[in-house]
């Protein structure tokens, strides 16, 4: 239990015990005690507690912390004495809110710490670590310098008419605005590789019944999850389920065939599993080698061709007896095929190797090591300022030089609101209310 404020000290002092001397609590130390309902002097549970006093504590305010002995009704009544003794119950992420209000983090380090919790991959892990450092925030920092860097000899020509202020260089201005476009483009592209390794790749599994999407799931799975059974159709429920590849999270779903329903309950299935097929990512399309190809196979060719979206073709149960010849296959709009026995495990890694392959593809080849991370709000606000300067870059030659400074100023307004300097508050609330209560 974690308790932070002025009022932290007073409260541990009036239910801590210490077991040994000095029954002070020194600032950074770890105690052994007792903590006593200080009313019926009943000893609620054995602990260990800390005190640490401001400002080197996580909120900058003073600290307490209680290690109990866990469980449900134990924990309900040291809350309770603390609540009693003149604590309230945090809000949601509160405790890192009043880190950044101190001033010990700022937002995008603030937001990391959600990022820290929440990562799916030791990659997404390593960028939210990285942004904690505060790695978004040098390069924003680095950003507002060089419009600084433009807009100050602006301002003092236009405000100290009386000095001897050059008056400023259309030329150079420009420049200067096409330098810091450059730095905010190079720092987009960084987003589009992250987005892989934080979000993870939404990949369907698509192919007629039976074919073997379920045995393919377990099988990159590496344990039984989905049901597999010889019958046609039973897959009704889409199972998402997360693999991490080369760093990269796939999220897999398996989807039930998409036409003839014969029931509602099929019906319904087909209707979420084209939901899935828009909003995937990545397709694998599957065929089942030991039957021929048929009319089901050839709608689900069509209906991925519509899609047009990155489609690796599957063929399955290899180790069966060949029923076509893969030439059938040659109009099928997917890269592939690839070969495989979700039975026996052959051609499995070269499929995974394909799947890597794609994800990354199109997409700057920097070294995970390397990237600066960007969540999606810190995204939104750099493509608004982006637009904003390749507006006025289009506009300088017409514009005033007190308008121009005008919108550089408000340009490095916007940026402040990436690392909390001047974000509004209701954003501030919506992020602190998606961490959960203690953090
Ligand atoms: P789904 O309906 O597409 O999900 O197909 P399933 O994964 O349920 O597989 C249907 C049947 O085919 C099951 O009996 C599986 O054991 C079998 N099966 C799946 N993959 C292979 C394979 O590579 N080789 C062989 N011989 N059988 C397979």
């Amino acid at each position: 239990m974690r308790i932070s404020g002025p009022k932290a000290l007073e409260i541990a002092r009036r239910i801590f015990r210490p077991r040994h001397p000095p029954q002070d609590l020194p600032s950074h130390r770890l105690r052994y005690g007792h903590i006593v309902d200080p009313e019926s002097g009943e000893v609620v549970d054995e602990v260990l507690l800390v005190f640490m006093r401001a400002p080197k504590t996580y909120t900058r305010q003073d600290v307490v912390e209680i290690s109990g002995h866990g469980g449900y009704l134990v924990l309900k009544k040291i809350l309770e004495l603390v609540l009693r003794e003149g604590a309230r119950e945090a809000a949601p992420g509160e405790f890192t809110k009043r880190a950044f209000l101190a001033g010990r983090i700022d937002l995008t380090q603030a937001e990391a710490v959600l990022e820290v919790i929440e990562a799916q991959s030791e990659e997404a892990l390593r960028l939210a670590q990285r942004q904690l450092e505060g790695r978004l925030s040098r390069e924003v920092q680095r950003l507002k310098e060089m419009l600084l860097d433009l807009l100050v000899p602006l301002e003092a020509w236009l405000d100290l008419p009386e000095e001897e202020i050059p008056q400023p260089n259309e030329a150079e201005l420009e420049e200067g605005i096409k330098g810091v476009l450059e730095s905010m483009e190079k720092l987009l592209e960084h987003y589009r590789q992250e987005v892989v390794y934080r979000e993870g790749i939404r990949t369907a599994i698509v192919g007629k019944p039976n074919v073997g999407k379920s045995s393919l799931l377990n099988r990159l799975l590496g344990r039984e999850r989905a049901i597999v059974t010889p019958l046609p159709g039973t897959t009704t429920d889409l199972i998402e389920e997360t693999i991490v590849l080369k760093g990269i999270p796939f999220r897999l779903v398996d989807m039930a065939g998409l036409s003839s329903p014969r029931d509602l309950v099929e019906e319904e299935g087909i209707r979420r599993a084209r939901r899935q097929l828009e909003e995937a990512d990545l397709l694998l399309l599957m065929v089942d080698r030991s039957r021929p190809l048929d009319e089901e196979d050839e709608d689900l060719f069509r209906e991925v061709r519509t899609r047009g979206k990155p489609t690796l073709l599957v063929v399955n149960k290899v180790d069966l007896p060949a029923a076509f010849s893969p030439e059938e296959l040659k109009d099928v709009r997917a890269e592939g095929p690839y070969f495989i026995s979700a039975l026996t495990g052959q051609g499995v890694e070269a499929l995974t190797q394909a799947m890597v392959d794609v994800a990354l593809r199109g997409r700057i080849r920097t070294s995970p090591g390397e990237l600066v991370p960007l969540n999606l709000r810190h995204k939104r606000i750099l493509e608004a300022v982006r637009d904003d300067l390749k507006q006025l870059l289009a506009s300088l030659d017409e514009m005033p030089w007190d308008l121009v400074a005008l919108e550089l100023r408000g340009v490095l307004h916007r940026l402040g609101e990436i690392v909390g300097e001047t974000t509004p508050e209701e954003v501030l609330e919506e992020i602190f209310s998606r961490f959960c209560i203690g953090k």
